[in-house]
């Protein structure tokens, strides 16, 4: 189910994104993949997500023995941010040290989504190149349900339309 406060995510617009901001957000990932715990892959993942304040939230990915506790590095940029009560981002660089491709798997496309549906990914895929995908494309009907505050609005208008037509 969708929920409803949140339009479907081709209907956002994308923000702009300058060279340098984007070089930035590169630099900060790249930064932050050397902190990668990835013993298992070999592949350090870094990642930096770029708030509507302008402030950047960085994360890496860290592996577990146990692979299903692995957390990729988006969603670390990402659980970073929220855990510093940041929630509005614009978007998210990643550079994959030593992989080719820098695209975020599905569950990261539905954390990001969660916070972020309108935002730019800038992938770094070559030393100084990096192409840019809004997130609307990587992830176009994201999983949703209505939010506890929307459901609970619901159900106080419920109660209100009840009453003014008479309903008991
Ligand atoms: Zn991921």
């Amino acid at each position: 189910m969708r929920n409803p406060k949140r339009p479907h995510t081709s209907s956002y617009k994308s923000p702009k994104i300058s060279v340098a901001k984007c070089r930035t957000l590169i630099s900060a990932a790249k930064e932050a993949a050397k902190k990668a715990y990835a013993p298992y892959s070999g592949l350090a993942i870094g990642a930096a997500v770029l708030a509507a304040n302008g402030d950047i939230f960085t994360g890496c990915n860290v592996e577990n023995a146990s692979y299903g506790l692995t957390v990729c590095a988006e969603r670390v940029a990402i659980f970073r941010a929220i855990s510093e009560g940041v929630r509005v981002f614009t978007a998210l660089g990643i550079f994959p040290n030593g992989s080719s491709s820098a695209m975020p798997c599905g569950a990261c496309r539905q954390v990001i989504s969660e916070f972020a549906p309108q935002c730019l990914i800038v992938l770094s895929e070559e030393p100084g190149k990096s192409r840019i995908i809004p997130m609307s494309k990587l992830l176009p009907e994201p999983f949703s349900l209505p939010s506890c505050q929307s459901y609970n609005l619901t159900k106080i208008r419920t109660r209100i339309s009840n009453a003014a037509g008479g309903k008991r």
